[in-house]
């Protein structure tokens, strides 16, 4: 391996201070995802149990994270709006609501605020980040665990133009506040 391969490989390590991973890896989904029936396509809100994130280590007399593949199985309950179907459990990307194909792979996102979060980043907007990042700083760890396809730079205008085709699909469903202060319930017009 000559110099000009070892610095490459560096330089794409990491970049603008942030790892650059091949892989995200999950050690946190929020309570609702926002997800897909399987059976009909439609949105609905699944409520997760929660991810076993932390294991206490005796060494360091502390705790440390338990990391989680992506492609993984998450377990809870919810039922889709429009078919009825009920599931226990959901996979994960496959089922993600906000999920589209590039072609470096898969991008996804829990829900609509982890998708203005990502597109945030995607559009070097670092006020908006710093700013959506305050307010959870999960959405912060979602950041800094994102694969390489998403964060290099010749991929950015092609993921940006899909993240606003799906933000112009979401507008044309409405948008119910319920329970959660910072939760949307997406419900599908009829037409
Ligand atoms: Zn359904």
């Amino acid at each position: 391996m000559n110099s000009l391969q070892v610095s490459g490989r560096w330089r794409s390590q990491r970049r603008f201070g942030v790892n650059l991973d091949h892989r995200y890896t999950v050690y946190y989904w929020p309570i609702n995802i926002d997800a897909r029936c399987m059976r009909c396509g439609s949105h609905f809100i699944f409520h997760s149990n929660p991810a076993v994130n932390y294991e206490k280590d005796e060494k360091v007399g502390g705790y440390r994270v338990n990391y989680q593949p992506t492609a993984c199985k998450i377990g809870g309950q919810g039922a889709c709006p429009k078919c009825g179907k009920q599931v226990d459990h959901i996979m994960w990307p496959e089922r993600a609501y906000f999920k589209f194909e590039t072609s470096g792979g898969v991008v996804w996102a829990w829900d609509k605020q982890f998708l203005d979060v990502l597109r945030a980043r995607v559009a070097g907007d670092r006020v908006l980040e710093r700013q959506l990042c305050l307010d959870n700083f999960h959405y912060h760890y979602f950041l800094t665990r994102l694969p390489k396809h998403v964060v290099v730079k010749r991929h950015r205008r092609g993921i940006l133009s899909k993240i606003d085709n799906l933000l112009r699909q979401l507008s044309q469903t409405v948008a119910l506040f319920r329970h959660e202060p910072d939760r949307f319930v997406i419900q599908q017009l009829e037409n």
